[in-house]
């Protein structure tokens, strides 16, 4: 294997288009090969920002900065953040983009750079997509309503018209009992709601109040919990149930749980092998390419009875014990 120092050089040499282009394959592929299925029938992608490295020392053009307060005083932190895209899925997601956030600009402007590349590249690879809170902005609801998309995006804002409006309805119309994984469910849902008019088309908001049990790590008592959650979408009921928005704004955790804490436990991908704004971008995008054919693979040529009472980090071994025996076998 090579040195980190050549992973770093490597990585800053690469041209990004030709590894989107790799993706892109990848994704194409599988969708011919009919093994995308997305969420209820309906092709679904995610959109969230993550952060990548953060340093007091080393910094470079592509750095952003912030100020924090340490027991020394005030420090200005450098970091790098991106905005990435994932095809959730009930047994297959893939990574399919990411933009860099650049100095100066919020999250939503970095995700709008990103979806006009995606729209362009995977014009029909979802119908729905996903976004925490920060996104349910009009602009961002517009530009992706504007191709054709539906959104589902977290209502938080309780300044917000649309929510009051919404809150003051489910007052009038009652709550229907659901299921959600192991929760009991309280479910309101109004559809055809015009309080946000900078949005192109009227809205529909659900509600779930969810109730769970826990057992309590200290004192092994079982305790019951709630959590509720409101969601903004453009989904009319004809396309997607209540239950079914519900499914898809929990499906929103799936980058986070699936995404960002594989790349950053499994695959070690906030590792800095060289601190350049070009080599961390083409790094992400070969974990990007790494991570989707290792669970295609995994997932699609492995039969289930092999996989069995085996672990993901075990294939993984057994994929590099390989590739270090080729490099053994087959020296260049
Ligand atoms: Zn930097």
């Amino acid at each position: 294997m090579c040195s980190a120092d050549t992973v770093g050089r490597v990585h800053a040499q690469m041209e990004v288009k030709g590894l989107r282009k790799g993706l892109v394959g990848v994704y194409s592929r599988l969708k011919r090969n009919k093994a995308l299925r997305g969420i209820g029938g309906l092709m679904v992608a995610v959109l969230d920002g993550h952060e990548t490295h953060s340093s007091y020392r080393r910094h470079c053009c592509g750095c952003l900065q912030r100020t924090i307060c340490t027991e020394r005083g005030e420090r200005t932190q450098y970091y790098h953040r991106c905005v990435v895209l994932m095809l959730a899925g009930e047994r297959l997601r893939l990574l399919l983009d990411l933009e860099p956030q650049r100095l100066g600009e919020n999250e939503v402007a970095t995700a709008l750079r990103l979806l006009k590349r995606v729209f362009e590249a995977y014009p029909r690879a979802f119908e729905v997509l996903l976004a925490d809170a920060l996104y349910a902005e009009a602009p961002f609801l517009n530009f992706v309503l504007s191709h054709h998309k539906h959104v589902v995006v977290v209502l938080k804002d309780e300044r917000r018209d649309l929510y009051q409006d919404a809150l003051a309805l489910f007052k009038l119309e009652g709550a229907v009992e659901g299921r959600y994984r192991n929760r009991r469910c309280l479910w309101w849902d109004v559809a055809e709601l015009t309080s946000w008019p900078q949005v192109a088309v009227a809205l529909r908001v659900v509600r779930s109040q969810e109730t769970y049990r826990v057992r309590r790590q200290a004192t092994k008592e079982v305790e019951e919990q709630s959590t509720e959650w409101m969601w903004a979408t453009t989904l009319p009921p004809t396309v997607a149930s209540t239950e079914l928005v519900v499914r898809l704004g929990h499906a929103r955790w799936d980058i986070e749980n699936y995404g960002f804490n594989e790349l950053v436990n499994g695959w070690h991908a906030d590792h800095l092998y060289k601190h350049d704004p070009g080599a961390i971008e083409a790094f992400y995008l070969v974990v990007f390419l790494a991570y989707n054919l290792f669970h295609a693979f995994l997932t699609l040529n492995v039969k289930p009875q092999r996989r069995q009472g085996t672990t993901e980090a075990l294939w993984a071994r057994l994929i590099t014990a390989e590739l270090f025996q080729e490099a053994v076998f087959c020296p260049p």
